[in-house]
């Protein structure tokens, strides 16, 4: 359904990111890949906050609703649009640590991946976010087709200068088929 490489105009704010963890794609795939959407799409959106025992990443609705306005900020003017469609909270001091977990984390806890963005909030070091998989990478009911962003950087979080929720727009940018915004230029930053 999201299978798609975005022609958008006026997006994704993010040019600071040197902390993405999504891997780089070649440009002989990237090029081949082009593609133009014909009509707008509107993306539910589930969150998956994984915290410590602790509470430490224990991030509540308030703050998961502000990175919904973030995402529909970031992407106004584009044909997507996204919604709230649910958040579950789990309690684990392993799984917190995003890194090295994804597998055992989106297997226990992806909601229909192939209609849902399921977004998994925890501890991102050493990185800011990424995704596993660009679209065209794997299936779209693959379990790790989905996005990792640290709760830091939720809009109010701790990571000064990655408090605005930009960094789950940028890797939302990847999960639909962007590059990384700060590199080859072919798409750019302007707001
Ligand atoms: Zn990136």
């Amino acid at each position: 359904m999201f299978t798609a490489i975005l022609i958008i105009s006026g997006h994704i704010s993010y040019a600071q990111n040197q902390r993405c963890g999504t891997h780089t794609p070649s440009q002989i795939v990237y090029d081949n890949t082009l593609y133009k959407l014909s009509s707008s799409i509107t993306i539910p959106v589930i969150f998956h906050v994984l915290y410590k025992n602790n509470g430490t990443g224990n991030v509540p609705l308030s703050q998961l609703s502000k990175q919904i306005d973030s995402l529909n900020g970031g992407y106004l003017g584009s044909m997507f649009t996204f919604y709230l469609a649910g958040v579950s909270w789990t309690k684990n001091d392993s799984w917190y640590f995003l890194d090295g977990n994804e597998a055992t984390i989106t297997n226990a806890l992806s909601t229909d991946p192939k209609h849902v963005l399921n977004i998994y909030i925890g501890n991102a070091d050493p990185y800011l976010g990424w995704v596993v998989y660009f679209p065209w990478e794997a299936n779209e009911d693959n379990k790790l087709h989905d996005v990792f962003v640290d709760y830091r950087s939720l809009p109010g979080g701790s990571f000064s200068g990655y408090d605005e929720g930009n960094t789950a727009t940028h890797e939302v940018g990847h999960y639909l088929g962007l590059y990384h915004t700060f590199q080859g230029g072919l798409y750019t930053t302007r707001r």
